[in-house]
């Protein structure tokens, strides 16, 4: 049995909290794309750690970890992750790398942060870890799957090609210092030679697995609004982070995908460039902000503050709808239990003036305002309980009408960063 575990929104909704409790359960967890460029925190019994390209199974010996052929694999990065945890007390993860899946090449990295200082006040947000020179390399042909660094004269043939065009744009455009051939190579074969044992036929491996009735996981990164084609384009991420890609990235049948979680704040937090219309500003912003998450919402892989806003019912509501979301799972919950009444973003009012309930293009979403009602709060810290009943009524009614709202079901409520602090409705 397949399932997925996504973001409804912009990303950070607390999936990695929620993967891990749900890893525990499943056989294999896969991340299907992006890379290390985002990050999930998980607070467990070995302390605290962001994930940003481990799959959140690495903490249980009995899952196999598969990075799929559609992340973008930073090796430097994965070894260092690996490193941090095992320096912490956690068993070596079983860990797998499809030998189809793309390096991430240093100068992906530097490409991105060229370009976005190029850019300047026009820049799309991004964390410059390489990822959006990666993906246009992958689409243009000219990236290394994992297998090629296997094969070195292969591998030197295809650099030679990239390399062409890369050292004009480092020095024409970027004024930067040329790529060498030579230096490019010995690095590749030596990262190459640093995950051999974990290279393999994943997509065989998740097959087979699925056919025996293995639990497998799908892992995604940031949330339905960073799509590409459905997302808030161009401020979204450079590959798709729905559960419909999820098979494609992994290599598993779209038959097979049983469940979809997507998770949701109970409020609304984004970080990077872009339209967001329930942003809140100025002192009441602060407040949510260092309320929220488990240490204030603070980017897990940029440190960068996150803007905060109350819940959009409609970037909610469509996000789920395109992630094609089973249910949804409600985070941070606690953090809403110092406000008296707390608004609810139901609609968008257009430049028009139009009331609108369907999330709009990019163009009409810059200029829409914020609908908003607001609910009772329940002034209370409802950290530590552990039964759904046990909530206040406020609280629970708050629960009611985000699921109504959201034409989505709600079975889990997370109320606290702990893996312990969930609620089964
Ligand atoms: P992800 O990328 O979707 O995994 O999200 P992040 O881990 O980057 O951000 C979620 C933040 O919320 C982290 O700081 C988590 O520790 C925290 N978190 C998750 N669930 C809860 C919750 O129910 N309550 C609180 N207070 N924090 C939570």
């Amino acid at each position: 049995m397949v399932q997925a575990i996504v973001g409804a929104n912009w990303g950070d909704e607390g999936k990695g909290k929620v993967t891990d409790l749900l890893a525990e359960k499943s056989d294999i967890v896969v991340r299907f794309q992006g890379g290390a460029n985002a990050g999930h925190t998980i607070i467990n019994d070995y302390g605290r750690f962001s994930l940003h390209l481990l799959p959140s199974g690495a903490f249980h010996q009995n899952v196999v970890n598969v990075i799929g052929p559609g992340v973008a694999l930073n090796v430097e990065a994965l070894l260092k992750e690996v490193k941090n945890l095992t320096d912490a007390g956690v068993p070596q993860p079983r860990l797998m790398i499809s030998d189809r899946c793309q390096v991430m090449l240093p100068y992906h990295v530097d490409f991105d942060r060229f370009e976005e200082e190029r850019l300047g006040k026009q820049s799309f947000g991004s964390t410059k870890s390489g990822i959006a020179p990666f993906y246009s390399d992958k689409f243009a042909k000219v990236g290394i799957q994992v297998c090629q660094l296997y094969d070195p004269q292969m591998l030197r043939e295809r650099l030679e090609i990239a390399l062409v065009k890369k050292n004009v744009l480092l020095r024409e455009l970027y004024g930067k210092e040329e790529v060498q051939l030579d230096q490019l190579m010995a690095y590749l074969q030596d990262i190459g030679e640093k995950i051999r044992p974990m290279v393999g036929d994943t997509t065989r491996f998740l097959h087979e697995a699925d056919k025996a009735g293995k639990t497998i996981l799908l892992e995604g990164q940031l949330g339905t609004l960073r799509d590409p084609d459905h997302g808030i384009y161009p401020y979204t991420t450079s590959s798709s982070p729905l559960a419909g890609f999820g098979c494609i990235g992994a290599g598993i049948s779209p038959m097979s995908l049983k469940k979809i979680y997507a998770v949701t704040k109970a409020y609304s937090s984004a970080v990077g460039a872009g339209p967001f219309v329930s942003e809140i500003f100025g002192d009441a912003a602060k407040e949510l902000r260092d309320r929220g998450g488990d240490k204030g919402e603070y980017g897990a892989t940029t440190g960068r503050p996150r803007s905060v806003g109350w819940f959009d019912a409609v970037a909610t509501r469509y996000g789920a709808m395109v992630q094609g979301a089973t249910e949804l799972v409600l985070t941070n919950l606690d953090v809403l239990g110092y406000l008296d009444e707390i608004p609810v973003c139901v609609a968008y009012e257009t430049s028009q003036g139009e009331r609108i309930t369907d999330f709009p293009t990019t163009p009409t979403l810059m200029h829409c305002k914020p609908v908003l009602e607001t609910l009772k709060g329940w002034k209370t810290d409802i950290r530590g309980i552990t039964r759904y009943e046990d909530l206040p009524d406020a609280c629970k009614e708050y629960v009611d009408y985000i699921e109504r709202v959201t034409e989505t079901p709600i079975h889990m409520v997370s109320n606290g960063p702990k893996r312990s602090d969930i609620l089964y409705r």
